[in-house]
């Protein structure tokens, strides 16, 4: 079987990589970020198994990160880390998705002991790893896409580019953001191959019998898919 992949998310350096170490001593595939976004990047790339998540963040609201990745991974394990000044936080964190939470300082094996304990419960549940927007069917863990069940012959860029909006219908995503997830690049040339893909993606899914004009442009900042 292969490690479970942690994703986790931890502003403060000595606790980042204290967490960081010990997983990847328990056995797990740990990935650290330090900022919102950063994890919702890694997180879109390689779907976590388990999530720690801690709420005071630099950038993004913690909550908020917790509410998108539940959005698109309704099975993946998310653990919140708190400080004691925002216990009143817990709450929102659960609502908004949070299957647990551990308040700071807290003790490694406790931590350990829980994520065990999350992961076994979530090895029984069945997998689903799946996004519904208007007639697209998306299957993350699989890496296909579908329209009314058929599936779009995408090539690996599109589909992570296709991803990439879907899993944040409605909103627009930035250029330089779709280039830096889907080209692991801080792109400072030409982001033509962008506009190029983002037509194959319209081109296919008028093809297959979804409107096209889902993808919307937004004039030199970026894109939205549409609900
Ligand atoms: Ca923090």
């Amino acid at each position: 079987m292969l490690p479970a992949r942690v994703l986790v998310i931890e502003d403060d350096p000595a606790i980042g990589s204290e967490l960081a170490e010990a997983l990847t001593g328990n056995g797990y595939d740990a990935v650290l970020t330090v900022t919102g976004e950063e994890a919702l990047a890694e997180a879109q790339r390689r779907a976590p198994d388990l999530v720690l998540l801690d709420l005071g963040l630099p950038d993004v609201d913690g909550v908020a990160v917790c509410r998108r990745i539940r959005a698109v991974y309704p099975h993946t394990v998310i653990v919140v880390l708190t400080a004691r000044s925002q216990e009143f936080e817990v709450v929102v964190a659960l609502d908004a998705g949070a299957d647990d939470y551990l308040t700071k300082p807290f003790r490694l094996t406790e931590l350990m002991a829980r994520l065990r304990a999350h992961l076994r419960r979530q090895a029984s549940a069945p997998e689903d790893r799946t996004l519904s927007v208007g007639r697209l069917r998306l299957d993350l863990a699989a890496r296909r896409a579908y329209v009314r069940d058929v599936e779009l012959p995408l090539r690996p860029k599109e589909f992570d580019l296709l991803s990439a909006l879907a899993t944040r219908a409605g909103e627009m995503v930035a250029r330089e953001q779709l280039m830096e997830e889907v080209w692991d690049v801080n792109w400072f040339g030409s982001t033509k191959t962008l506009d190029v893909h983002v037509s194959a993606l319209r081109r296919k899914l008028g093809e297959y019998g979804e409107d096209p004009s889902r993808i919307t442009t937004l004039r030199g900042r970026g894109y939205r898919y549409e609900t």
